[in-house]
């Protein structure tokens, strides 16, 4: 068979696959696997097992040690074991993709106006949570590995996929465990969502949080000039970053980014905040969380230290300030060369899908990729199924995309070199 006969049956195979792929992605997301804390990881490992099973592609459930979870995971997470799922279609070759997808999904508000683990299709949109983000993706991931299978398709390369947990939270044991571990070495990778339609994720910005904490004294409310007010000395440290962000935000990447906003580094104050605990009462503690994102241009390294700098400077000019800044997490950007073969690769399989022209684009928030960039140094890009309202109500996916989807990633199974 032409590779153009094989495309074709591969397509035609699909398009009869609409009601199976919209079937398998409600079953998936009707397993709740709500992170924070991360429930029933066990059952959505085992029936993500059982799929590979059924296709005859080798699989193991590796669980995540205990010292793992509880080094990189909230307290309120370490009663709820981690799991991945690795399967590996072995076609002989020297050379590996990898397709990744993370299975976990963030929690639901009471706000949803169906049932977010029971999703219904209206018109061309499955709603629910996990939908787009991110078990329709795994469901197109699935699917292509079918669609090769059943049109007796030889990849060029092996095939390994990876359903990972704690994307949501980090992903450190998740598709950060199998990277660092080494249980994963590929020579080219799939996060498989990110971008969608024409455009094709390439990177990421980088991501820098931090809690400062100020230390003060406390005092009564009628008496204050003997204490040292925590929240007036924070507000005057939070003028100080927003002073310092406004000097960052003229540096712009280079890189052709997926929304305007993000061509510039941006920050967040005070996601979570607070301290004191009486009205009449000097707060004595105050803190606030910063989510600086970082353009490609920029590293973890010097962002923390300008920041470290801005509470030296204001300690040393206010004798009754005393702060502490603590790195909750730091990721430099992750960047594919437009020139690496997987980005090629994907934007021909793009075009030859979507009709249009596959565009690489860096985009403003992180997945999994930069453990695949910056770790495994492996040349990585990002595609999905078509979808919105990701992490809020009545998140959904455009049902067409699920098949369409499929089509890019076995496309690109079939023509990596
Ligand atoms: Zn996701």
């Amino acid at each position: 068979m032409t590779q153009e006969a094989l495309f074709k049956s591969i397509q035609t195979y699909l398009r009869h696959q609409r009601d199976e792929m919209v079937q398998l992605t409600q079953r998936l997301c009707a397993i709740p696997t709500e992170n924070p804390p991360g429930r029933q990881f066990r059952e959505q490992a085992d029936f993500l097992a059982q799929q590979m099973d059924d296709m005859g592609v080798p699989v193991r459930v590796l669980p995540v040690p205990e010292e793992y979870v509880q080094k990189y995971t909230p307290r309120e997470s370490w009663d709820y074991p981690r799991f991945n799922v690795l399967a590996r279609w072995d076609a002989g070759a020297d050379q590996t993709l990898h397709f990744n997808s993370h299975f976990d999904v963030v929690p639901v508000s009471p706000n949803w106006k169906t049932d977010p683990f029971q999703p219904v299709v209206k018109r061309d949109r499955l709603y629910g949570r996990g939908t787009s983000d991110m078990k329709g993706c795994i469901t197109s991931c699935i699917f292509a590995l079918k669609a090769l299978k059943q049109c007796s398709a030889a990849p060029p390369w092996n095939i390994e996929v990876s359903f990972t947990c704690d994307e949501e939270i980090g992903g450190h044991c998740g598709a950060g465990y199998l990277v660092k571990e080494g249980l994963v070495k590929p020579d080219a990778a799939v996060i498989c969502e990110g971008g969608a339609g024409e455009i094709i994720m390439s990177g990421h910005r980088g991501v820098l949080w931090a809690d400062v904490l100020i230390q003060g004294v406390s005092a009564h409310g009628s008496n204050p000039e003997v204490g040292v007010n925590a929240f007036e000395k924070g507000n005057m440290l939070v003028n100080r970053f927003l002073e310092r962000h406004k000097k960052d935000r003229q540096r712009e990447t280079r890189h052709s980014m997926d929304r305007e906003s993000a061509r510039r580094p941006s920050m967040t104050l005070g996601g979570v905040s607070g301290g004191g605990a009486k009205v009449n009462t000097i707060p004595d503690d105050f803190h606030f969380t910063i989510d600086r994102r970082l353009i490609p241009e920029e590293s973890v390294k010097q962002v923390k230290s300008d920041f470290r700098e801005i509470i030296q400077t204001a300690m040393q000019e206010d004798k009754n300030l005393k702060a502490k800044m603590n790195l909750l997490m730091g990721l430099d950007a992750a960047i594919t060369d437009p020139d690496e073969m997987i980005c090629k690769t994907a934007r021909r399989a793009v075009r030859r899908v979507t009709g249009k022209e596959g565009k690489l684009s860096v985009f403003g928030a992180f997945t999994d990729m930069h453990f695949f960039v910056n770790h495994a140094k492996c040349p990585t890009i990002g595609y999905g199924v078509e979808g919105d309202g990701i992490h809020g109500c009545d998140e959904y996916l455009v049902v067409r995309s699920l098949a369409d989807t499929a089509r890019v990633f076995a496309e690109i199974a079939l023509t990596v070199r």
